[in-house]
């Protein structure tokens, strides 16, 4: 069997979506489970356009679209529309997968989706793809919503993979031809790597842990070891949502790493009470190579936090945040700034960051995700089905200040931050230290002006509004 793995290409890509163009992991990851028994491809849709010349050349059986977050939906459902309606005869059976997909599969409610894969995809869509060639009852694929003439029906839920040992090596060849090209935040080329999946917090705002139905599992050191020895960029970025969370491991781990000589440069997300109270295995890993840590400061009092319900405290936070400095690791810290804000919120974030020294803060907008507790709370009071606005820089709920006058105390907030002398010195500083000492990134320059210009304006937050009520007004006089 033929088995197409496509991923969406980025639309409007707004503000801080062009920092980074990672690895399609997921698919990846799938792909490490079909290879072998089929004939997989991989289309990156964010490198290469070209869907209808891939359909004809490769005249897929199966088709697999992630669809890991809220704005991609609008492009995943176009993208299997195009897959239906370039087919003359046999069809592609059209399976759409990933975190929202699984956590909305409503939203794919249409003729030209056949299923959607509801969590883990690795083993579904083996089953799937065997059922698929060997003929069966799809009903009998746990793990699955099938798109039938009643409407959605449920195969039953998959139990989670539960040694992740068992899972397959990410099948990294099926992107090879992209490697290149993928970056984050000035580093190029770079890798992804997973070595644990889901989270035990229990934050409002987040849909990892409903994903992971609460648990969090993870790889052996020995494991991730292997993982790490397949990769070849000389940087990379851990996905684990917080890597620190199981210390002892993430100690073997290093240990593992540096008894073998192995350095490379990576970065890694981490809770800051992890930081405060494993300071000594954050040095273990600044000898692997360990150069950024994302931490979620997320609100900067503990009323703020423990209305998120980030159990953590904003002690913890200004102590991660102090010891991160003194171990030169660079730090991303990002906040959530709320609809509900006044004049004097803002101000107040922008007073800790200047405080705090924080190089690079990310202000995102609390944003009800599908599968959320937020959701469950706030969804109703959702204003704008245009899935391109959930980014987290745009309000999909009321603000209390006019739109208008938010934007313009969230771009105001952005400059504070980040003054253009800076960001210009950055993008000099980052041509000539890229990391494979290739040729320097001129393009990582212009997408830090394109960001900059982007996030300091009220004027290009408002302008996405403004498109979802053109498009609103156009289908309404055509209907
Ligand atoms: S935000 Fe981070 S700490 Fe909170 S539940 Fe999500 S993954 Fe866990």
């Amino acid at each position: 069997m033929r088995v197409l793995l496509v991923q969406p290409g980025l639309g409007k890509g707004f503000g801080l979506r062009q920092l980074s163009l990672v690895e399609p992991l997921g698919l990846e990851t799938v792909g490490g489970a079909l290879v072998g028994k089929h004939e997989v491809l991989l289309l990156d849709m964010r490198l290469e356009d070209d869907l209808s010349a891939t359909l004809k050349q490769f005249n897929p059986d199966l088709c697999g679209i992630s669809c890991s977050f809220t704005l991609d939906v609008s492009r995943a459902l176009e993208i299997a529309i195009r897959i239906k309606a370039a087919s003359e005869g046999r069809q592609p059976f059209v399976v759409v997968g990933g975190h929202h997909a699984s956590l909305s599969p409503g939203d794919f409610n249409h003729p030209a989706v056949d299923a959607i894969v509801v969590g883990e995809g690795e083993a579904t869509m083996a089953e799937l793809a065997r059922r698929l060639e060997e003929g069966g009852e799809l009903r009998a694929v746990p793990g699955l919503v099938l798109n039938q003439e009643g409407g959605h029906v449920s195969t039953g839920t998959r139990p989670l993979t539960e040694n992740l040992d068992d899972l397959p090596l990410p099948a990294r060849h099926l992107a090879e031809r992209y490697a290149g090209s993928y970056y984050a935040f000035g580093e190029k080329p770079m890798a992804m790597v997973e070595t644990a999946r889901g989270c035990e917090n229990r934050c409002h705002f987040c849909s990892v842990w409903h994903f992971y139905r609460g648990r969090r599992r993870v790889k052996s050191p020995q494991r991730v070891v292997e993982e790490v020895l397949a990769v070849k960029a000389p940087y990379i970025l851990f996905t684990d949502d917080n890597f620190l969370g199981d210390v002892e491991r993430a100690r073997q781990i290093a240990e593992l790493l540096l008894e073998r000589g192995v350095h490379f440069r990576c970065a890694i997300q981490a809770r800051s009470d992890s930081i405060v109270e494993h300071t000594d295995v954050l040095k273990l890993w600044r000898q692997v190579g360990l150069v950024g840590v994302f931490v979620g400061v997320e609100k900067i009092d503990d009323a703020g936090l423990s209305q998120v319900r980030k159990g953590n405290s904003a002690a913890n936070n200004e102590r991660a945040l102090e010891i991160l400095h003194r171990e030169g690791i660079g730090v991303t810290a990002s906040f959530i700034v709320d609809p509900s804000w006044e004049h004097r919120d803002f101000a107040a974030l922008r007073r800790y960051v200047a405080e705090k020294r924080i190089q690079t803060p990310s202000f995102t907008v609390l944003t009800p995700l599908p599968g959320t507790v937020l959701h469950r709370e706030l969804g109703s009071q959702v204003n704008t089905h245009d899935c391109e606005l959930f980014d987290l820089l745009h309000a999909v709920l009321p603000t209390r200040l006019s739109l208008a006058e938010f934007y313009r105390e969230l771009a105001a907030t952005y400059r504070s931050a980040y003054p253009w002398h800076r960001v210009l010195m950055e993008g000099l500083r980052s041509l000539p230290s890229r990391t494979d000492g290739a040729k320097p990134d001129l393009l990582h320059l212009w997408r830090l002006t394109q960001i900059y210009r982007t996030l300091t304006r009220a004027e290009s937050f408002l302008a996405g509004h403004r498109e979802t009520a053109a498009q609103i007004k156009a289908s309404s006089r055509s209907s």
